[in-house]
């Protein structure tokens, strides 16, 4: 395996398989970043116990899914190592010592967290762990000590967080001076580096239904059963896409917004998936002059979707004959991930002078 090379850390939740939002978000790019970068790519399945403790089928289910998306979508096991969260505890021996470096309030006003909570509708029945995932996410990426964290909008709150961390950790046990700009704490003797996101082509791609509650379209969704999966067969990308929302207001002309991608998912998709922008450009014209209709500007997207998924797809069946074949790229690399982050936990402590007994972890 590569050692050189700068490393990246990203991932996804197990609570569901990856759906187009993914692939524009964060999977696009750590298929052109996986050669010159050595890629950490993390299934949070302890993270799913946050909305979802009482369906373990569900999650164990869900990993398998996730990794078989990763190799369809071609990640390559080969340079990229992608691994089990549950089993790299130096992940959670890192959360509880985060846990002390940051005020409970600061992490209640994560406005992710404050987004989840109303759209799964967790009122204020979630549980202690669900804003503990706050901090396990800090120590996701920061147990990697990676150079770049590719993401979804959505993450941003997440990955200031654990900028802080990382700052306040290497301010207490690293004598790293508070006016030091980020970029230069690893340089001055921090453990961990002030990470960067990267966002991806599209920052937050939206669902297939109406608006929330506030009135934005929201945005695609494991969990919010308004996705296109990579994993979905051509009848299912037509069925969704026949049915899906678009702006009601256009039949009446009330709405200057009929194009809008922010208001009508039909153009958000046609933009973000169709590369053929003449035909976009002429039939925007057309839509927005009620020449054209929501079923013709459809079709035409279902064949897009599906000329870009129909690769993914012939290739998630060839490894769903092979689950030993899964299973074993996941066991190598989450060997590999714990070396790393063994590492990293084993300077935390020194930094934090509670190394007392060194100690290794084998996977078998
Ligand atoms: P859940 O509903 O369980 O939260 P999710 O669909 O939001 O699932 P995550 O596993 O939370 O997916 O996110 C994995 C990565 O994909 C993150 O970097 C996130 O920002 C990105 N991502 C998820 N959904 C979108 C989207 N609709 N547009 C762009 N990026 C996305
Ligand atoms: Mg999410």
């Amino acid at each position: 395996m590569t050692t050189d090379k700068p490393r990246i850390l990203t991932g996804d939740t197990p609570t569901g398989k990856l759906h187009l939002g993914h692939y524009v978000g964060s999977v696009e790019n750590r298929l052109a970043l996986q050669d010159q970068y050595d890629c950490y790519f993390i299934i949070a399945n302890k993270h799913a116990f946050t909305t979802r403790a009482d369906k373990p089928d569900d999650i164990r289910q869900s990993v398998i899914d996730i990794a078989t998306d990763y190799l369809a979508a071609g990640i390559d096991p080969a340079k990229s190592t992608m691994f089990i969260q549950s089993e790299v505890p130096a992940i959670d021996e890192l959360t509880f010592f985060f846990s002390m470096l940051i005020p409970f309030n600061r992490v209640m006003r994560n406005p992710t967290l404050a987004q989840e909570i109303k759209d799964k509708d967790l009122g204020d029945k979630y549980p202690f762990g669900f804003p503990l995932y706050a901090v396990g996410q800090c120590a996701d990426i920061l147990a990697f000590r990676p150079q770049l964290v590719p993401v979804g909008e959505d993450q941003l709150p997440h990955l200031e967080l654990t900028r802080e961390v990382a700052r306040r950790f290497d301010q207490l046990y690293c004598g790293v001076d508070p006016h030091l700009e980020d970029k230069d704490y690893v340089k001055a003797g921090g453990l961990f580096p002030i990470i960067e996101p990267k966002l991806g082509r599209v920052k937050r791609l939206v669902g297939l239904g109406a608006p929330g509650a506030d009135g934005n379209l929201l945005k695609m969704s494991k969990s919010l059963n308004n996705a296109i999966f990579l994993s979905d067969d051509a009848d299912t990308v037509q069925k969704k896409v026949m049915g899906m929302y678009t702006d009601p207001k256009r039949i009446h002309k009330t709405d200057p917004g009929e194009t809008d991608p922010a208001k009508n998912p039909l153009w958000a998709f046609h933009e973000t998936f169709n590369t053929d922008t003449a035909w976009v450009d002429e039939h925007r014209d057309l839509y927005k002059n009620g020449k054209v209709g929501d079923v013709a500007v459809k079709r035409k997207l279902v064949d897009v979707l599906n000329a870009l998924i129909e690769p993914i797809r012939t290739r998630r069946k060839e490894f769903e004959q092979r689950p030993d074949e899964v299973i074993e790229v996941l066991r190598a690399g989450t060997a590999r991930a714990n070396a790393v982050a063994e590492e990293t936990l084993a300077l935390a402590k020194k930094a934090m002078k509670q190394d007392y007994f060194p100690r290794e972890l084998k996977i078998r």
